[in-house]
């Protein structure tokens, strides 16, 4: 199942929601050239890594290896062997069986890093999801949902990796008995397949009940958990009311519903089990009962138990396991999809956001600490960014120049005083109206193109090839393989990652951009002509110092050291501040002009 298409994305980090939805927004250049947007969904996780599949399906020709040879090589051990007493015979061809299981043992391994290969990035389809739709929503106070939503991510994950792994066996073990059948005792395909066919059928026919009533029994399960949280929080104020009747009616309901959907649940579940025996075991009855008819027709005993050995070796437990594989966790993965899709929907409704007429950055008193009873980071500041300044921030470890870049970028609201940007508070203006870069930098799993126009998705080529260039990206992205490379962003280091993100930033029109140490994993070359590069670009630029170097090459800078605060140029705040001084002689032994 789909969920919508998620919409171009917010400008941020965590915290933003986005601008008022355009009237009529221009599709992105990229679209209709083979570079989709991402989107959930099982066959397209599944056919992203086309490499795995055929590796999986070719790892799985060699662990269905013995649903083939069980009956081949129980009759030949029987026919051949031991019932001409020659037991040595009979034992190679059981230890010949024997090794193709340690072999298939082998394969089964290799299958499982395989679809494991597979259904990582299906996971990170599925978080993307929940995070850019957490990100769309206002979801401040509503954090509990986005978790819930991770937990189901996780879930269904897990249920993906089953489903493909079950019914990827189920379906070579069958083929593999099929052959293996039809070479031995044609015959008994008929007594075989029938009741095979129309157990399988059976079961699939019970799927879609089985899911609907599992979901049902999922949904009636947390309401009855909600309705016992609200009484047992409320307990006090029930009893001072005295609602104690009204509340216990509604929780016997709850608990009624909740019966009922596990027995409608039970119900269809029977389903399964006789779907197995009717599959599974009734071949064995009708293979037993029809031996004198097989034995007429030319197979002898060991040919018997052979197919014997396939029914009850091979087709039984894939049946088995087929049931218990979609029965339980395709059941899961279709209901977790569902819920992760509506729990979380890709797009919420937007807040009220302004687009400020100007970048410049004006903090009025601006008090934060982060719990009620901590020391403040930021105390009564004041201060005035004009539009175009170019603004370092430097200071100890610890002093709050992150808190004060989240301030100024809206992320973090000031327990008192005012941030504002253009005369509109922070954490109001429209998001595309700023940019932050934390020092580590997102990078998500899709292309390289997707990466670096994730913010500004109709950027025309000319532009993304400018900003690559003015950033010093060029060397990167031949590296990576150009634009349509896949990036695993696991393998990438942490400098190439804040290349991506730089990129990315440079090639927004926001007119207020903030890096804290967005640059702290380049070398000091590549980190200075990053930020030659944004301060040619125009715009407000405020820069978290990782290097004393970014400092000298801010118009202004801003020293933080706890409550005191003070801003100048390099050579005054070296001839005004002791603690500049230390720190331009710590970072910088020569001596700095
Ligand atoms: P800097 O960027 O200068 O290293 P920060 O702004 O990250 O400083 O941190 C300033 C102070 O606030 C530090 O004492 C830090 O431990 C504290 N702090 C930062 N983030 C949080 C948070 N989320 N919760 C509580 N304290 C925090």
């Amino acid at each position: 199942m789909r969920p919508p298409r998620p919409e171009p994305p917010d400008h941020t980090s965590p915290g933003h929601t986005p601008p008022p939805q355009a009237p009529a927004r221009r599709a992105p250049w990229w679209r209709g050239r083979g570079v989709e947007r991402r989107e959930v969904g099982f066959w397209r996780a599944l056919w992203r890594e086309p490499g795995q599949v055929v590796r999986i399906m070719l790892w799985s020709v060699l662990e269905a290896a013995p649903a083939f040879l069980v009956g081949h090589a129980v009759a030949r051990a029987i026919e051949d062997g031991f019932a001409r007493a020659e037991p040595l015979v009979g034992m190679a061809w059981l230890a010949a069986l024997g090794v193709t299981w340690t072999a298939a043992a082998v394969a089964a391994r290799q299958v499982v890093l395989g679809v494991a290969a597979v259904a990582e990035p299906f996971r990170d389809d599925l978080l993307a999801h929940v995070v850019e739709g957490a990100l769309r929503r206002d979801t401040r106070g509503d954090s509990a949902a986005v978790a819930r939503a991770g937990l189901q991510v996780e879930l269904a994950r897990d249920a993906f990796a089953a489903v493909v792994t079950t019914v990827r066996g189920f379906v070579f073990t069958v083929v593999g008995v099929a052959l293996g059948l039809l070479t031995l005792a044609p015959q008994a395909v008929v007594l075989v397949l029938p009741p095979f066919v129309a157990g399988l059928g059976l079961f699939l026919a019970s799927l879609p009940a089985l899911a609907r009533r599992q979901r049902a029994f999922l949904l009636a399960d947390e309401s009855l958990a909600e309705a016992m949280t609200d009484m047992a929080g409320g307990l006090r104020d029930i009893e001072a009311c005295g609602l104690q009747e009204g509340v216990a009616g509604r929780l016997r309901r709850e608990v009624g519903e909740q019966a009922g959907a596990a027995r409608a649940l039970a119900r269809v579940t029977a389903v399964r089990t006789a779907a197995l025996a009717v599959g599974g075991w009734l071949p064995v009855v009708l293979l037993l009962a029809g031996a004198p008819w097989l034995l007429g027709g030319g197979a002898g005993p060991g040919v018997i138990v052979g197919a014997l050995a396939y029914v009850t070796q091979s087709l039984a437990p894939a049946l088995g396991g087929l049931v218990e594989g979609l029965g339980v966790s395709g059941v899961r993965l279709a209901v977790t999809l569902r819920r992760i899709t509506t729990a979380v929907p890709a797009a919420g409704p937007p807040r009220d956001r302004a687009r400020p007429p100007t970048a410049d950055v004006r903090l009025d008193a601006v008090t934060f600490a982060y719990g009620p009873h901590s020391a403040p980071v930021v105390d009564r500041l004041d201060l005035t960014v004009p539009e175009g300044d170019h603004l370092a921030v430097v200071g100890p470890s610890g002093a709050g120049k992150s808190t004060l870049a989240a301030l100024i970028s809206g992320t973090l609201r000031p327990g008192s005083g005012q941030a504002l940007v253009g005369g509109v508070p922070a954490d109001r203006i429209d998001p595309a109206a700023r940019v932050l870069i934390p020092q580590e930098a997102y990078v998500f799993r899709g292309t390289l193109l997707e990466n670096l126009a994730y913010l500004r998705p109709a950027a025309s080529p000319a532009e993304l090839d400018a900003a690559v260039a003015a950033v010093g990206a060029t060397d990167l992205v031949a590296e990576l393989g150009g634009y349509g490379a896949t990036l695993d962003p696991a393998a990438l280091s942490a400098g190439q990652r804040q290349l991506i993100a730089l990129v990315r930033a440079h090639l927004t029109t926001a007119p207020l951009i903030i890096l804290d140490e967005a640059t702290c994993h380049l070398d000091p070359a590549a980190e200075a002509r990053a930020e030659e590069a944004f301060a040619r670009r125009g715009g407000t630029l405020v820069v978290v110092a990782h290097r004393l170097t970014s400092a000298l090459r801010a118009r202004r800078i801003l020293l933080m050291d706890g409550a005191q605060v003070t801003v100048g140029t390099h050579d005054e705040l070296v001839r005004t501040s002791p603690l500049y001084a230390d720190l331009a002689g710590h970072w910088h032994p020569e001596p700095v002009s």
